[in-house]
């Protein structure tokens, strides 16, 4: 067996260059008040830290982390891995997505942020395949929406690994 190949799927000057868009686009709807930005553990990590160098606000981050379950039934489980450090009562919350998928995660999240009673609560989220879909739920900010192709590079994994990827990329069989 060979190594694995991959192929480029969003490079990464385009990344950057959408990112920032985004960016300012969040600022610019948030102008004259302050945020908490929601990293979902792993996989936003890079873009989380790209977006906030396009966000000119007063800002403070905060982690959380899921875990997803494939049970028997068709529908998946999440559970918290991670909660956030602080308290988000009162404050204007953008969630940070890697990737909507399924929904199930994002949607758990939602559900759970709520119960801490944001002033508001937003999602941003890199990417969105919503062909995948299998719960009802959208991204407020959406980087790229892309087909149904399992992707990594720019903080998304393959077991773990090809999270330091500077292009969005494609494994290949
Ligand atoms: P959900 O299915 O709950 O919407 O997405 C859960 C998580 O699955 C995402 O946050 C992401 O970490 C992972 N995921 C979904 N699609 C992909 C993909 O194409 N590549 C990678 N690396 N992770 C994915």
């Amino acid at each position: 067996m060979g190594a694995p190949r991959f192929e480029v799927l969003i490079p990464h000057e385009r990344i950057q260059q959408r990112v920032a868009e985004l960016g300012r686009q969040i600022a610019q709807d948030y102008a004259g008040r302050s945020l908490v930005m929601v990293g979902v553990l792993k996989g936003s990590f890079m873009f989380l830290a790209d977006l906030i160098r396009h966000i000119d606000l007063p800002l403070r981050i905060e982690f959380i982390g899921t875990k997803s379950y494939e049970g028997t039934t068709t529908t998946g489980q999440v559970q918290l891995t991670k909660d956030l450090d602080r308290p988000i009562q009162d404050e204007d919350v953008l969630l940070v997505e890697d990737i909507i998928d399924t929904g199930l995660t994002l949607n758990y999240l939602k559900h759970v942020l709520e119960q801490r009673e944001p002033r508001s609560l937003k999602t941003v989220a890199f990417l969105d395949k919503p062909s995948r879909r299998r719960i009802e739920v959208q991204g407020d900010y959406v980087g790229f929406t892309i087909e149904d192709r399992f992707v990594i590079g720019y903080g998304l994994d393959y077991d773990q690994r090809y999270r330091n990827l500077k292009d969005l990329c494609v494994l290949l069989p």
